[in-house]
């Protein structure tokens, strides 16, 4: 689930909160709408993911172990 950082443009109340899609975050401290989205965690995760699957979960045919093999 994505975590994002927002900072209040109200109060100035910087905080990060899990946010789900049909949701809209409001400031922990005034409840103000007016945030300014500082950084996704969840983004910067999503590049080290892309890397190549390590052997036993590449979906190889022989198996678990069988791309390193051969
Ligand atoms: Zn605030």
């Amino acid at each position: 689930m994505p975590i994002f950082e927002y900072a209040c443009r109200a109060c100035g109340h910087e905080f990060e909160t899990l946010v789900r899609a049909t949701e809209t975050p409001s400031c922990e401290r005034c409840a103000s709408p007016a945030l300014d989205k500082k950084l996704s965690v969840f983004a910067a995760q999503t590049s080290a993911d892309a890397e190549p699957a390590p052997c036993g979960t590449c979906g190889h045919p022989g198996g678990p172990g069988s791309c390193a093999l051969n």
